[in-house]
């Protein structure tokens, strides 16, 4: 792969999508190129997300697309209605600094990144509406920004709590107005049949995550954290049915891989948790430098992976009622977002999950500009000091400036993390 050439003239947007399809190039030739040889399955992925950031190629030419601007917005519905969700959260450089002229330049980057995105169009799948949770603050005002490019967007309420009772009954009347606007938009009606199926696509795509990130369990570690997050962010985007086929044979290899104890890391690379602010492609900056730092990413606390294949639907009764406040319990019950008053099941979490991925440490990132990432590190780090467990707190943005800093900072934990390591033996 090659960096795109600059044309003699070009248009403002002929020189965005120049810069995106260079960053997108950018990562992309250090994810396949800077470590050992990853499995071949992943070409599949490699070359998905070539097409889509690189060539501006659809996907979905045939389909209505249903842009969506938080992981709270239920895709079995979507799916079920015979439509596709795009998840809009952006991880673009270039699309930050269009967004920053729009709006505070200290807010997040990741919905900088979003405004962004939607007022240059430069799109590969253009959404057709937008339905936008009000989960945090500033994707719940970047709704409106975006109403302003000429988008329907159709705010759904989401509750700022989550354990009691009136929030769940709160949410579920949220999730059954939405498939009604849904119904209504599309012009089609939800079924027990319809959204049965498209219940049971998404729980085997759960599932199939889930059996794939097992191999992370194992002490040599067939697959590094900078191809599982590629995979993750695929399922913003891609059909449905390729994804799944694609990780179906991904599965196949690397169970080969581990039947030949390939190890993806070194010889003690220290064993990786990654929380907080979601790494979204091409923002791969701190994942990266973890891996590039011989450390493994072997578990994730984040809504851009892990905590989109977490709960499955639980449905006692297959009827269409019964399964969408089904649906509304899973979002709400997996949701660790910090926009949540309380969250003290984050924090359970990653310490299961150190536990259970055999971890020697946590990484949280935050972007700078969100406040609930910034704010909520302070009980997380409390917490794993009372559980032993190590933990490096690192605040970045989306710009490219940061890197020998970060870097530094990001060595010098895996080298203590090392050094426990040799100290146990
Ligand atoms: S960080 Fe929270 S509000 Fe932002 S996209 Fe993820 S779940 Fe939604
Ligand atoms: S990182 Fe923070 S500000 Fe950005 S979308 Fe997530 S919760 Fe909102």
């Amino acid at each position: 792969m090659t960096n795109n050439i600059k044309p003699a003239l070009e248009t403002p947007r002929q020189k965005q999508n120049r810069h995106k399809a260079m960053e997108a190039v950018k990562v992309l030739n250090a994810i396949k190129k800077e470590f050992k040889e990853p499995p071949k399955a992943m070409n599949y992925f490699y070359d998905l997300f070539e097409k889509v950031y690189c060539k501006q190629e659809a996907l979905h030419t045939n389909k209505v697309k249903i842009g969506t601007m938080c992981i709270q917005i239920p895709s079995e519905i979507i799916y079920a209605l015979d439509a596709v969700p795009l998840r809009l959260c952006n991880g673009f450089y270039t699309d930050d600094e269009i967004g920053s002229d729009l709006m505070p330049s200290k807010s997040c980057p990741l919905v900088k990144a979003t405004v962004g995105h939607l007022a240059s169009e430069n799109f590969s799948d253009k959404p057709d509406i937008i339905f936008s949770p009000t989960t945090c603050d500033q994707k719940t005002k970047a709704g409106a920004i975006v109403q302003n490019f000429g988008y329907e967007v159709i705010d759904v309420d989401f509750p700022r709590t989550k354990e009691s009772e009136e929030s769940r009954e709160y949410w579920r009347r949220s999730v059954r107005k939405f498939s009604s606007d849904m119904s209504k938009n599309l012009n089609k009606k939800l079924t027990k049949k319809n959204l049965k199926a498209s219940i049971q696509k998404i729980g085997y795509a759960q599932t199939l995550y889930h059996k794939l990130n097992d191999f992370r369990k194992n002490r040599l570690v067939p697959i590094l954290g900078k191809d599982m997050f590629l995979i993750t962010n695929a399922f913003f985007f891609d059909k449905i049915d390729n994804w799944i086929a694609a990780v179906e044979e991904l599965i196949e290899e690397v169970e080969q891989r581990a039947a030949n104890q390939i190890h993806a890391g070194g010889k003690i690379s220290p064993r990786i948790v990654y929380t907080g602010s979601p790494p979204i492609f091409p923002n791969y900056k701190i994942p990266l430098i973890v891996e590039q730092s011989d450390a493994i990413i072997v578990a994730d606390e984040t809504c851009s992976s892990n905590r989109m294949f977490n709960d499955r639907v639980s449905v006692d009764e297959w009827f269409l009622n019964d399964m969408i406040d089904s649906i509304a319990d899973k979002y709400l019950k997996g949701c660790t977002c910090p926009i949540f008053t309380k969250n003290d099941d984050r924090i359970r979490r990653i310490v299961d999950l150190v536990r259970s991925y055999g971890a020697d440490g946590v990484v949280y990132q935050a972007f700078a500009g969100c406040q609930v990432y910034e704010m909520e590190q302070r009980s997380v780090l409390a917490a794993m000091e009372k559980e032993g467990i190590a933990i490096l707190y690192v605040e970045s943005d989306y710009s490219p400036s940061q890197q020998g800093q970060l870097t530094t900072r990001v060595e010098a934990f895996v080298e203590s993390l090392k050094n426990r390591r040799r100290m146990k033996k």
